[in-house]
């Protein structure tokens, strides 16, 4: 029996692409191994974002040399991680196949050609769909397989994690907006919609399968347009419809990143009309001050930002909103600080992404002018402290109220519990009989501890 191990650096597109690929490999008899070590073929699914997450990952691929190294018998083990690699070559198994994928193979294509040759495989994010003819190379013990990456992206037919509840639907792909920090848009290449057919029948096979809940993602999902026309909140009401024609088994749909620039009225109308999309939003504004917004490039200002709120609360009251926020960007002043944490106390965000800024090798950022990390850290500090607030002020407004559960497995902490979430996408912990993981029960909330809610299945 062949076996195969992913590692998985990123974003929720790597994590759907990852398991699209993983499909690849089940449809064909593979399983999924405990470990690297032990592995016939190891896939890492790489990210650009940050250069500390390619750092990390270069780290990786140093560790996963040495261990094709030792597969191949050429070196003995240095590590005690690695003495179980040894074990394995003894008991007669192959040498090790070392594949890469996702954004830093898409970046550094040549270069991990060239100076990494340890590597079977670099598959960009254009080349993902060669994977079919890579596995039969693997099987047959053909030589590598050549890989034509000058063909147009293309979606996975499916790319669900096995035995997932929860899962992702990809519906575009890459980035036409150039925000002057990301690097997504040079790695990620132009904005791609699905076709809706294609869209609907994954959601049909899903249905057919555990999952319950679909995030519709994408690198700017609401600038979804496909090429028969259909626009993102045109999509949402197709999906609503067809769940509902369908008698499907998914309840919850959610979506994101979306970009504040491109979130229509029409969007908002679908979803306080339609129960299954979650009243639950991910809104990243980035920054409070429409100075510091003009220089990302992001293409609305703080006042735009805060009337789309305000729309959104009027049109659908019970929303939750999330962010992503980023202190210390060039050229920040202390009083652009203060206009983030003024709006941060005007949205009451339930809770946010909040990170400060890294200049990313590549992007118009890096050339300007940085401010001190520490200045950065601190701000960014200032930053989670509130959110902190916000986030138990918000949680606890809820406490007291009976929500809809979908049950994901066992508690960890707790062996006699089962935990959810729920849909403004919070954890609750909760007694209950097995039997109710997979599905939707109600929970009346009596307690937050933390960040997760505790409740009683009512
Ligand atoms: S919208 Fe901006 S931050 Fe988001 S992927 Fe595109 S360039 Fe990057």
């Amino acid at each position: 029996m062949r076996t195969y191990f992913f590692e998985t650096y990123g974003c929720e597109m790597n994590i759907a692409e990852s398991a699209a690929v993983e499909q690849l490999f089940i449809a064909r008899g593979w399983k999924a191994s405990e470990s690297a070590q032990t592995a016939d073929v190891a896939i890492i699914n790489t990210c650009s974002i940050r250069e500390t997450a390619e750092n990390r990952i270069l780290g990786r691929l140093g560790w996963f040399s040495g261990l094709k190294a030792v597969r191949e018998c050429k070196v003995g083990a240095k590590t005690k991680l690695l003495e179980e690699a040894v074990e394995y070559v003894r008991d007669g198994a192959k040498p090790l196949t070392l594949i890469v994928m996702g954004c830093m193979a898409e970046r550094l294509l040549q270069s991990f050609q060239k100076d990494y040759p340890f590597i079977d495989y670099v598959v960009g994010t254009y080349a993902k769909h060669h994977f079919s003819e890579i596995i039969s190379a693997i099987e047959e013990g053909r030589k590598p397989y050549k890989i034509d990456d000058s063909e147009q992206y293309r979606f996975a037919a499916l790319s669900a994690e096995p035995g997932a509840f929860s899962t992702f639907v990809p519906i575009m792909h890459g980035c036409n907006n150039f925000c002057t920090y990301c690097i997504v848009p040079y790695v990620r290449g132009r904005e791609l919609s699905r076709p809706v057919n294609e869209i609907l029948n994954e959601i049909d096979l899903l249905g057919k399968m555990k999952v319950r809940e679909i995030t519709l993602i994408g690198q700017n999902v609401n600038s979804y347009h496909s090429d028969d026309g259909v626009n993102f909140a045109q999509l949402l009401q197709k999906i609503a419809d067809h769940l509902r024609e369908t008698d499907s088994p998914i309840k919850w749909v959610r979506f994101m990143s979306s970009h504040p620039k491109d979130f229509s009225d029409d969007v908002i109308d679908v979803i306080a009309k339609e129960s299954v999309i979650c009243r639950h939003i991910h809104l990243p504004v980035q920054h409070g001050s429409s100075e510091v917004l003009k220089k990302m490039n992001r293409r609305y200002t703080r006042e735009h930002y805060l009337e789309l709120v305000q729309k959104i609360k009027d049109r659908i009251p019970e929303v939750s909103l999330t962010t992503d926020l980023m202190m210390g960007f060039p050229g920040e002043t202390e009083e652009d600080v203060e206009l983030t944490l003024d709006l941060m106390r005007q949205v009451k965000y339930e809770s946010a992404m909040m990170y400060y800024y890294n200049p990313r090798e590549g992007t118009p950022a890096a050339k300007w002018e940085q401010i001190p990390v520490e200045v950065r850290k601190e701000r960014l500090q200032r930053v989670i402290d509130l959110q902190l607030e916000h986030t138990h002020e918000q949680m606890s407004k809820r406490v007291g109220s009976t929500v809809m559960v979908l049950v994901e497995g066992v508690s960890r902490d707790d062996k006699t519990e089962l935990l959810g979430q729920t849909e403004q996408h919070e954890k609750i912990a909760f007694k209950a009989d097995r039997s109710c993981i997979g599905s939707f029960v109600n929970v009346k909330i009596t307690e937050l501890s933390g960040n997760t809610f505790r409740g009683e299945l009512q």
